[in-house]
């Protein structure tokens, strides 16, 4: 059964009504952007949803996507109505009030100072960059941004379409963007050296290149493995039938394992060191999991990776324990697991310590290592704050 993304009219106005509009705003605070939930809920709540589009906004250039894969763990943590019952599903009405009352008719274009007559470049398109590019626009700059790749997201892109279909990712976009004659987005061009930057008239320049260094399993036969972001921009090229495993137990490890099973694996299992509940993923990646009937292996650890003669790979694994929170290897415990089509690795990444120069500012997971969307945007923002204090101090 297909799964609706978006609240229903019925069900956005039954969230709408169990807010109970707390006067110290404790969503707000929990919010990275400082996105106002309690502001932008109030005004829908009296039927003023092109306010609440506006008060969305605001804060957020992503507030659409944000709506859509931001996880409970901050404005719905926050929220009080779950010492009544549960917390208000905020992010999802977030997204329901984007996705039915932002429209290019009536969206009221953001108004910004006179152009200052300084040009700033944004390395990478990601949220970080496009964050940093919506505020910087507000300080009267015009802006270049530069995007490797042939579109705009960065990991976003990586997101499986079930969960956030990247045209939501566009529209968020364009409504930055289109018509805008003060962002120009050059796509399929690699910044390596930013401070080469300076000599094309650049006052100043935000690196927003998301995190790099994905972290290997650094074992006998890992060769035959396939790193997670080759396989989630890829995955179409990679479908065949049997079993496929995923290595490591967080969110980028789930949605490798719910792609897989969309595409048609029969057994997806996933090989987890620690134990279920210290897996780093949320809610709904739980739900999901389950949805999708996937296997999750804990406690247990790949050692090595074998080609069979028949072409299928097997792993090797042994179980894992804890002595003294430390955790180790249990001895004579190998268990040979035979017959994978494909096996993925989907580890995380390590983040090398970025040092900030004379206006050169660095943003988002390249800085922080990888995190989530709004904290991306966080860090954009303020990075944007930054660098026009340096530039204007
Ligand atoms: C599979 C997956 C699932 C995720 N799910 C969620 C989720 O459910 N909820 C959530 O909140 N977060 C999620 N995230 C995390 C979120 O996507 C990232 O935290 C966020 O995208 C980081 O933003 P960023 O702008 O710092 O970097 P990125 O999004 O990585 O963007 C960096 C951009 O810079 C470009 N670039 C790199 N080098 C150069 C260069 N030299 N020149 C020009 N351009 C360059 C890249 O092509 C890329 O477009 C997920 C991530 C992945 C991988
Ligand atoms: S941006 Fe994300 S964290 Fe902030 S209020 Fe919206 S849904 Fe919540």
């Amino acid at each position: 059964m297909e799964k609706k993304l978006y609240l229903s009219g019925a069900q956005l106005k039954a969230e709408l009504s169990r807010c109970l509009q707390c006067k110290n705003k404790p969503c707000m605070n929990a919010c990275p952007v400082n996105c106002n939930p309690q502001e932008f809920i109030g005004h829908a709540q009296k039927g003023e949803y092109q306010e609440a589009v506006e008060s969305i906004t605001r804060y957020n250039p992503m507030g659409q996507t944000c709506g859509l894969i931001c996880p409970e763990t901050f404005c719905m943590k926050a929220c009080l109505r779950s010492n009544l019952d549960s917390p208000i599903r905020i992010p999802s009405v977030q997204a329901a009030i984007l996705e039915k009352y932002r429209t290019k008719e009536n969206y009221k274009k953001q108004e910004y100072p006179k152009l200052n007559g300084k040009k700033i470049a944004v390395i990478g398109a990601g949220p970080a960059g496009i964050a940093a590019s919506s505020s910087l626009l507000k300080y009267g700059y015009e802006i270049d941004v530069y995007e490797g790749f042939d579109k705009i997201g960065g990991a976003l892109n990586l997101i499986p379409e079930s969960r956030l279909p990247h045209e939501v990712i566009n529209k968020d976009w364009s409504f930055l963007a289109d018509g805008n004659e003060r962002i120009h987005l050059h796509l399929g061009i690699s910044i390596q050296d930013p401070s080469s930057l300076f000599k094309k008239g650049f006052c100043g320049v935000i690196v927003a290149t998301g995190e790099s260094n994905f972290i290997n399993l650094g074992i006998e036969g890992e060769e035959y493995s396939l790193a997670y972001p080759e396989y989630l921009r890829h995955h179409k090229r990679y479908i065949l039938e049997g079993n496929a495993a995923i290595i490591g137990g967080g969110s980028v490890a789930a949605d490798c394992a719910v792609t897989a099973k969309q595409d048609g694996y029969e057994n997806v299992e996933m090989f987890v060191r620690r134990r279920i509940s210290d897996m780093r993923v949320t809610n709904n990646d739980r739900q999901e999991l389950l949805e999708h009937n996937i296997d999750i292996t804990t406690m247990t650890r790949v050692v090595k990776i074998s080609k069979q003669e028949n072409g299928l790979l097997t792993l090797h694994t042994v179980k894992t324990r804890f002595n003294n929170g430390h955790l180790e290897d249990i001895p004579n415990t190998e268990i040979p697991r035979p017959d994978f089509r494909l096996i993925i690795k989907a580890l995380g990444s390590t983040v090398t310590p970025k040092q900030d120069s004379n206006k050169i500012i660095f943003a988002g997971d390249c800085k922080n290592g990888g995190s989530t969307i709004v904290e991306a945007l966080a860090s954009g923002l303020d990075a944007a704050k930054r660098l026009h204090q340096q530039i204007t101090q």
